[in-house]
């Protein structure tokens, strides 16, 4: 057999998916076209979100979320150390100090119990991730915030479609953020877009969107003939294409399937590995269709003995596994360490799980073959 390389995500295209962006191609609108607002109004309902504003990338979309909070320097929000950079990056664009809250293990996502400790009066945002879909306690982390009147952005780029009590969690945040770049569940080359209930905050992200210019005649100072617009705040062009959002419609089409079969692949890892002394699965969350769903953007082991990780590591990529470690913590990235003295040693569980996490091949594309092959390669290795 050919050695195998499999990648630890990836997307799926099918014909129908190809046909949807000829089409676009063919019409008359390349951006912001009918397919922008089917889409936004596709993911809005399926979340249980009254809006939905699709962005270029998740990182302006959480850009625009910490906007539309109206967050600036002086003030904090509060966030996870274990996750990508843009979680935090967004409110650092606007000033604002980022202020870190050690991650739980039994979840990995932030210690909820732990954020009251960190609240002051500058506090405004609290952005918690769901981290590789498992959905985080938004209904306690809402009471918290109503406490000390901050606003929640749930940064769920890993957790579309996730589900806690039956519920996406819109009830409870603020704003929640997703990303449509390949690795995620649904690709549309780069995109993002933030859901909210809020009119108001659907009014502000759709100005940061477009230069901070508005053409409804209701919210302009004046009105100088058919040809008028205003620009009211300075905004970006962050805006994805009608290209892009053909393409996301016909994934989301395929969203329900897409991650019943991670759970799958989820499952099936979780029973391989089970007798293995060295490895603990990622944390499970019992799969109820329509109440609890873990989302499986990722699937993370955790290796017991953080020594004999990198070995470990390096025997998967010399045979085709693409295996990641997500993440480094935030707090110990240089430019954080320079800007803010985040200390490494503030944030034990953080540092205990980036020394022990690694990512294996999780993607609703894979095939049974493909995930054999990963299953027998783990358990042929020698501790
Ligand atoms: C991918 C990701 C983002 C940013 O999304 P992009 O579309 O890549 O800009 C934000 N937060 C988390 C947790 C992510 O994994």
């Amino acid at each position: 057999m050919n050695k195998m390389i499999i990648p630890y995500g990836r997307q799926t295209i099918l014909d129908e998916d190809i046909d949807a962006v000829v089409n676009v191609l063919k019409s008359d609108y390349l951006t912001q076209g009918p397919c922008i607002m089917e889409f936004e109004d596709k993911v809005a309902a399926y979340h249980g979100a009254k809006y939905a504003v699709s962005f270029a990338n998740g990182t302006a979309a959480l850009h625009a979320a910490y906007y539309a909070t109206g967050i600036s320097e002086g003030d904090e929000f509060i966030t996870s150390p274990i996750s990508f950079v843009a979680t935090a990056n967004g409110g650092l664009f606007l000033g604002a100090k980022p202020v870190f809250v050690d991650i739980d293990l039994e979840t990995n996502c932030i210690d909820h119990e732990k954020i009251e400790n960190k609240i002051t009066e500058k506090t405004k945002v609290i952005t918690p991730v769901s981290l590789a879909g498992y959905p985080v306690d938004l209904k306690s982390i809402r009471a918290i915030a109503d406490r000390h009147n901050c606003m929640i952005i749930h940064d769920a780029a890993h957790a579309i479609g996730s589900k806690r009590d039956g519920t996406f969690g819109m009830e409870y945040a603020d704003m929640a953020i997703l990303s449509f770049h390949p690795v995620k569940h649904i690709a549309t080359g780069e995109g993002g877009m933030v859901l909210t209930n809020s009119e108001v905050l659907n009014k502000r992200l759709r100005l940061f969107r477009t230069h901070g210019i508005t053409k409804e005649m209701s919210d302009m100072t004046r009105f100088d003939g058919a040809w008028y617009y205003e620009m009211q705040d300075l905004g970006y062009n962050y805006r994805l294409s009608d290209i892009s959002a053909a393409l996301g419609i016909s994934q989301f089409n395929r969203i329900d399937s897409n991650i019943r079969r991670r759970n799958e692949i989820a499952k099936q890892y979780d029973d391989a590995f089970e007798y293995i002394e060295e490895l603990n699965a990622p944390p499970s969350f019992e799969y109820k269709e329509c109440e609890n769903i873990h989302s499986y953007h990722l699937y993370s082991l955790r290796i017991k003995n953080t020594t004999k990780r990198k070995v470990f590591f390096d025997y998967l990529r010399e045979n085709g596994i693409q295996a990641q470690i997500h993440y480094i913590p935030i707090t110990s990235q240089p430019y954080y360490i320079e800007r803010f003295g985040t200390r490494t040693e503030d944030y034990p569980n953080a540092n205990l799980y980036y020394d022990t996490e690694i990512s294996i091949p999780m993607f609703h594309g894979m095939s049974d073959l493909q995930q054999e092959y990963v299953i027998d390669m783990i358990k042929k290795y020698i501790w």
